[in-house]
């Protein structure tokens, strides 16, 4: 059953969209993977988190939410997977985040305003397979580039002039009474440059929008949740600030034969009444190809067995997980007449029908069983 959203960010319904966003900022502080290493309910909690603000902070799904509840906001695996992608949002908000995770050194204004680029989040679906061996992907996302034509400067015939009202700072200083306060540059908009002959491919920004492959390399034993780093691969800074990060956050697709849980994998096996009985080599799959197992003589229904390192890496370590086998019974729905006379003659061994009975015909285990 899914927590009501507005609990989940601790809210009522009238909050407004400010207390919203700020509710969630205090609670994905909180609950980041990155302040949380390895704990698995703080994970849990920043998904339910992100999934209520997803919701919320969107005024059509808020409305959609309020009105119809859970269904119509298709709280589904593929929530977070963005195919035509606007990551502008996102990239705000995660920028906030981590700028206050990292105490804001890098977004500091150290300089005419200097801005770090955003942060980026792109999530992905693999599979078990990919999960378990590593693979390097190609992601193709929408973000802000520096401008190849004028290199960043917004200037279509090389450096921009520095502005002169401000003198290049950007900041414009006041003085009333005691007090004196700076304001951003009206002329230059805190840039501390003008630009007289803008560029023709970003009008003079310095950066443009663009969609960009990135290679991405997932390592091995990933799993659920896990949020890869890719270094500057945000959106650019401005003014020379170094661009933000992207994050690749991953998501398994289920798997028909395989449940996981941590490293270790799950999976189940029929084997006949008889090879229960008796014994026997079995083949089972893995997540590639096979491998063989020997089930004891007497093994019973619900058993399971362990077959050591089987299962996937511990992240950026050579330990592997392993499989267990859960061992399920199949019972033959039809018999011929030779395995009919064959089960009776078991069944008299064991003392489950009499020793003087004689097999008969078809409807004969009815008569003796009913
Ligand atoms: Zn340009
Ligand atoms: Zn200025």
């Amino acid at each position: 059953m899914k927590r009501d959203y507005y609990e989940v960010l601790g809210i009522n319904k009238t909050a407004s969209a400010e207390e919203i966003k700020s509710a969630y900022r205090k609670l994905a502080l909180k609950y980041h993977p990155d302040k949380n290493p390895g704990n698995k309910e703080a994970e849990e909690k920043f998904k339910e988190i992100n999934e209520a603000y997803e919701v919320l902070s969107d005024s059509q799904k808020k409305q959609q939410y309020d009105t119809f509840g859970h269904d119509s906001v298709g709280g589904g695996q593929n929530r977070y997977t963005y195919t035509s992608g606007d990551f502008s949002n996102m990239g705000d908000i995660f920028g906030d985040i981590f700028g206050d995770i990292f105490s804001g050194t890098n977004r500091s204004r150290n300089r005419a305003s200097q801005q770090r680029g955003e942060d980026l989040r792109y999530d992905i679906n693999i599979s078990f397979l990919e999960a378990m061996k590593g693979s390097e992907i190609s992601i193709n996302i929408p973000k802000k580039e520096i401008c190849y034509m004028c290199h960043g400067t917004g200037s279509k015939d090389g450096t921009p002039t520095r502005c002169p009202q401000c003198n290049g700072i950007g900041q414009i200083k006041y003085s009333q009474g005691f007090f004196s306060f700076s304001q951003e540059c009206p002329k230059c908009k805190g840039k501390g440059t003008i630009v007289n002959n803008p560029c023709y491919e970003c009008k003079g920004e310095g950066i443009v929008k663009k969609k960009k492959t990135i290679k991405v390399k997932i390592p091995a034993g990933v799993d659920e949740g896990t949020s890869l780093k890719v270094s500057g691969s945000g959106n650019a800074g401005i003014n020379g600030a170094p661009a933000g990060d992207l994050y690749v956050v991953i998501h398994l697709k289920p798997s028909v034969s395989f449940r996981r849980n941590g490293n270790d994998l799950y999976t189940d096996i029929s084997i006949s009444f008889s090879q229960a009985a008796m014994g026997m080599e079995y083949e089972v799959p893995v997540i590639e190809g096979y491998v063989k197992l020997k089930i004891p003589a007497g093994i019973q229904p619900g058993a399971i067995l362990r077959v050591r390192e089987q299962g996937f890496p511990l992240l950026g370590r050579k330990t592997k997980g392993d499989l267990y086998v859960k061992i399920n019974i199949s019972v033959p729905k039809t018999m011929n007449g030779t395995q009919k006379r064959a089960l009776f003659e078991y069944a008299k061994a064991m003392g489950e029908i009499p020793k003087d009975t004689k097999y008969q015909n078809d409807n004969f285990f009815k008569k003796i069983f009913n």
